[in-house]
């Protein structure tokens, strides 16, 4: 059979500027290509199609369903640097470190972890000749609302696990990042059944049409909690179950007596990661008095000499704000934290001379709870450090935020720090780092970072209907 594909991926996945939506390079704010512009009359088409297509892959014997997402896989692999590029000037972050090329190259690994994964029916119950199990069925089509700030990898989040588990997929990425997800589902289509996985480009009208869409049997949601509560009430009309992978505020603690040379590589990347642009990343950070300045400075430090620069500069370990809203609000909240007196320790500023969207890595003194910057998701590079003198009274603030997503202990003494974790209202706590995801380890909020869990086995489960079946055996 010979191709007749486009020289590109991304000449694949644009379309001609009269009929798109011109997607700006996140550092320049220059035209990368024009994405396809999908109403809501699109994604019923989508939905048909996938309803459509959706029996017989769940027919198919689940090795085989796994053997095409493993070739699925390898496509992504082939052409990782492609789609590295896309999404490194379509979000802004850099290409190294924990920047595009591991984006690309994760939604490799966690496509290959969910075919991989098994889910075998599980006995409830054997005895006097009655034997009860619990199998794990599909759900039908799976609605995958997805955020601009890790687009390609969370869309894989939402797709993996739904195609391996036997269903079809409409995904519809942020209006700021479709072209990170186009290519990734692009690569993955090349191998897949027609009308299986579709991408809808549309915006907010889109999104709010797939949430109580009576084709859906399950919508997986990641972004604000905002957007979240919505779509909770737009569940009521098709009654889809929902996975709410929502905002977070994730606090960290340092402990007395830690030994802050050897944390603090860690602890700046738990804050930085992206840009700061990462649902769980260390966004309020609240140190023991006895070492508050050392950690002020290690911090500063490490802020000073890191490179900022366009996502595609092989040398740029920071980027650009993905977009003008992301970065208003983080300058506001900086200046509002001047205002109140806090101590600006470095940046403080927007970097004009890098692009329109570039905020200086900054680190914020003398700030206390109740300052926005501490109780408000920030979602860029900055980091408010908050003095403590007893254990207790940081974990009561640490835990008085409506959000729990992630949280973490800074230590030596490891039992303390478990003792502590303990303590933190968090889906996960992580101990001398933050924000380190492994596709075989559940992940998932409390409180208003929402619910359900994302990866290994309980992400399986969480895209099937659990079914029980009873029989009649023999008697042992
Ligand atoms: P957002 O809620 O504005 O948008 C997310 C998606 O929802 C987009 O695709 C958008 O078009 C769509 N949408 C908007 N309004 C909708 C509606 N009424 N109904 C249905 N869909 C709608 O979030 P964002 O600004 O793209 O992402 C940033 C937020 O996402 C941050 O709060 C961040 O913490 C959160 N986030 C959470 C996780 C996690 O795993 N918990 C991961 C990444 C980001």
């Amino acid at each position: 059979m010979t191709e007749t594909r486009p020289a590109t991926l991304l000449d694949e996945i644009t379309v001609a500027p009269e009929s798109g939506r011109a997607i700006p390079d996140a550092a320049t704010r220059e035209t990368i290509g024009y994405a396809p512009i999908h109403s809501t009359e699109h994604l019923d088409a989508a939905i048909e199609r996938a309803r459509a297509a959706q029996p017989a892959w769940a027919a198919l014997p689940v090795e085989e369903r796994s053997a095409i997402l493993h070739r699925a896989a390898d496509e992504i692999d082939a052409h990782a640097e492609e789609l590295a590029q896309i999404i490194a000037r379509e979000q802004g972050k850099p290409l190294n470190g924990p920047g595009a090329r591991f984006e690309a190259g994760g939604c490799a690994v966690w496509l290959r972890n969910a075919a991989d994964t098994t889910l075998e029916p599980e006995v409830l119950f054997e005895a006097d000749g009655t034997r009860s199990e619990l199998h794990y069925a599909p759900l039908g089509v799976v609605g995958a609302i997805s955020p601009w700030n890790w687009p390609a990898l969370i869309a894989m989040w939402q797709i993996a696990p739904s195609l391996r588990m036997g269903n079809a997929v409409v995904a519809k990425p942020s209006e700021y990042t479709p072209l990170s997800v186009l290519a990734v589902a692009a690569l993955m289509n090349r191998h897949l059944p027609d009308g299986l996985l579709t991408v809808v480009a549309g915006g907010r009208d889109v999104g709010e049409a797939i949430a109580g869409h009576p084709g859906l049997d399950k919508v997986m949601f990641t972004g604000s909690t905002a957007t979240g509560r919505s779509i909770i009430r737009s569940s009521a009309d098709n009654l889809a179950r929902l996975t709410l992978e929502l905002g977070g505020n994730d606090a960290g603690i340092v402990l007395p007596g830690t030994d802050i040379d050897a944390i603090a590589q860690n602890l700046f990347w738990g804050i930085f990661i992206n840009t700061g642009q990462t649902c769980a990343a260390l966004k309020r950070l609240y140190v023991h008095d006895s070492q508050y300045d050392a950690v002020v400075d290690a911090l500063a430090t490490i802020a000073e000499s890191t490179p900022m620069g366009a996502g595609v500069d092989e040398g740029s370990a920071l980027g650009p704000l993905s977009t003008s809203q992301q970065f208003d609000i983080v300058s506001g909240l900086v200046d509002d934290a001047r205002e109140r007196g806090a101590r600006i320790v470095t940046g403080g500023e927007a970097a004009p001379e890098l692009g329109p969207h570039f905020y200086r890595a900054t680190v914020v003194a003398d700030i206390e709870d109740g300052a926005p910057l501490v109780d408000t998701e920030q979602f860029g590079p900055v980091i408010p450090v908050i003095r403590y003198s007893d254990v207790d009274d940081a974990i009561a603030r640490a835990n008085a935020s409506d959000q729990g997503l992630g949280a973490s202990v800074w230590a030596d003494d490891p039992e303390a720090a478990m003792a502590i974790a303990a303590r933190l209202e968090a889906g996960t706590v992580w101990i001398n780092q933050h924000g380190t995801l492994n596709p075989l380890v559940p992940f998932g909020g409390v409180k208003g970072s929402g619910y359900g869990m994302e990866f290994g086995r309980e992400g399986l489960k969480a895209v099937a209907a659990p079914k029980v079946i009873t029989r009649t055996v023999a008697a042992l």
